[in-house]
């Protein structure tokens, strides 16, 4: 059983006006499972599954990736499993997939393009694992895909999920089908996140990407490393566009970029409207302990005098001096 510190650590946090917040870690190395419990997640928020492809020669098969799934699931018995499907190309590569080399990878066949195009055999296979995986009693697993940025790739990646679990039912094998999302990474996505909170569950903003793409600053580029930096205001209302389309759609919202790890800004996500933030699991205590501090209409009103801003320096002197 737990020990008081422990279940303290567990708690599930809300505002001081009762709001409640899920912290859920993100989850990117097979290590990285047992620090996000010690740490207190409530859930996993972002489970990279391209470590599962890393370090060998071959991509894992089915029934491997199951088992990997099912562990994350065991190791939140009451939180949610948040798996996003293989997200390579860009600055992400496996060399045994031998990636095309490509002029602008960033700009080029990555995230669910790939899963669409080069890979689908591997889509189909990580599908059918995450589909048998969902059928686990007592698991609450989700599904999302990485770097859409049109409603056609999301409405092919459903169909996807559809077929698999055809054929899985074909063959009188136990499924079911998971909370389905999709991550807000693209300017694109931004501008038709309605249509795509209107066809699935939840949206799960990665700001990595999405201020690389907003700010057309490379997000390894020490050269432009002023501009990608998610707290300049153009991001800030891609952020807010997106939030504000995911509740028009009675969808939930989550940010797992590297922004909701940092604890200098609970404030200003609670007050944009974040239903859930997920991290690397070693900010997970900080974060918990500043929801608990905030007060939502002091954040609303954070959120929207941020929103209000004009540059960068303004966003800077809003926080520091608020
Ligand atoms: C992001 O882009 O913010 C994100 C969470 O995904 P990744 O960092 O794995 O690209
Ligand atoms: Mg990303």
């Amino acid at each position: 059983r737990a020990g008081p510190e422990e279940a303290a650590i567990r708690e599930r946090v809300a505002t001081s006006d009762g709001r409640k917040i899920e912290v859920a870690a993100n989850v990117g190395r097979a290590a990285d499972l047992e620090g996000a419990v010690s740490q207190g997640a409530d859930g996993i928020g972002l489970y990279r599954t391209e470590f599962l492809f890393l370090d060998r020669e071959e991509p894992p098969a089915e029934d491997e990736q199951y088992e990997r799934y099912v562990e994350a699931l065991e190791a939140f018995p009451e939180g949610r499993v948040v798996v996003r499907t293989l997200d390579i190309g860009g600055d992400k590569q496996i060399p045994y997939l031998d990636l095309p080399a490509e002029e602008n990878p960033f700009l080029g066949e990555r995230g669910i393009r790939r899963s669409l195009g080069s890979d689908r055999e591997l889509f189909e296979t990580q599908l059918r694992a995450l589909l048998r995986a969902g059928a686990v009693a007592g698991g609450d697993l989700a599904v999302m895909f990485p770097l859409v940025s049109t409603v056609e790739e999301l409405d092919r990646a459903l169909d996807r999920v559809e077929a698999v679990a055809d054929s899985l039912a074909s063959e009188g094998l136990e499924y079911a089908i998971p909370e389905l999302g999709v991550m807000i990474e693209t300017p694109g996505a931004v501008f038709v996140a309605e249509e795509l909170a209107s066809r699935v569950d939840f949206l799960s903003i990665g700001t990595n990407d999405l201020a690389q793409y907003v700010m057309a600053a490379a997000r390894e580029n020490e050269r432009v490393a002023d501009l990608h930096d998610p707290l300049h205001p153009p991001v800030l209302r891609a952020i807010r566009r997106s939030i504000e389309a995911a509740h028009d759609n009675d969808a939930w919202i989550g940010m797992c970029g590297e922004m909701a790890g940092d604890p200098d800004l609970t404030e200003l996500l609670i007050g944009l409207g974040l239903d859930e933030l997920s991290m690397s699991a070693v900010t997970i205590p900080a974060v918990k302990a500043n929801v608990g501090a905030v007060e939502t209409d002091r954040a609303n009103d954070l959120a929207e005098r941020a929103l209000a801003t004009t540059t960068r320096a303004d966003v800077t002197n809003l926080l520091t001096d608020p």
